[in-house]
């Protein structure tokens, strides 16, 4: 998968869980990672995986956000 496609999935990802990725930066020829701004949790994708490895990994995309929960709940409560 080409990283364009690879980051863009991360992003979504990422968004399921709530998170707001900053700027992906590449971490070597085939790898690139990027952190929640809210919570700095982070997700690396990778072009070329090991035979074992996932092209997509990390806290970002394995737990929800946990400074965005804040958010929304100040957003309801100022909705009402
Ligand atoms: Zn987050």
């Amino acid at each position: 998968m080409t990283m364009c496609r690879l980051t863009m999935r991360a992003r979504q990802s990422a968004r399921f869980r709530r998170h707001s990725l900053g700027p992906f930066k590449y971490t070597g020829h085939t790898s690139a990672v990027a952190e929640c701004v809210h919570c700095k949790m982070w997700v690396e994708v990778d072009t070329n995986p090991p035979a074992n490895g996932i092209d997509i990994g990390g806290s970002a995309v394995a737990l929800d956000c946990t400074k965005r929960k804040d958010d929304d709940r100040w957003a309801r409560s100022a909705r009402q």
